[in-house]
């Protein structure tokens, strides 16, 4: 078993090795980062490491019209 670690950060790429799982939380690349000026010119793609799947979708229930009624 060894996934595709080839648009994974370096941290979350080393973490699917045995002994490395604690560099997952190292990882920084957790959304795209574009150019300011660069008219959408991706300068590092989201890490598409499956660990931060599950936390986007956990960060997608909180809306901003469900903060805003509590
Ligand atoms: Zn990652
Ligand atoms: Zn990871």
């Amino acid at each position: 078993m060894s996934p595709d670690t080839s648009g994974m950060s370096p941290e979350c790429a080393l973490a699917h090795r045995p002994g490395y799982k604690g560099l997952h939380r190292e990882c920084r690349q957790t959304e795209d980062v574009s150019l300011p000026h660069g008219g959408g010119i991706l300068l590092v793609r989201r890490c598409t490491c499956a660990h931060h799947v599950s936390k986007v979708e956990a960060l997608d229930l909180i809306t901003p019209e469900s903060a805003a009624q509590a």
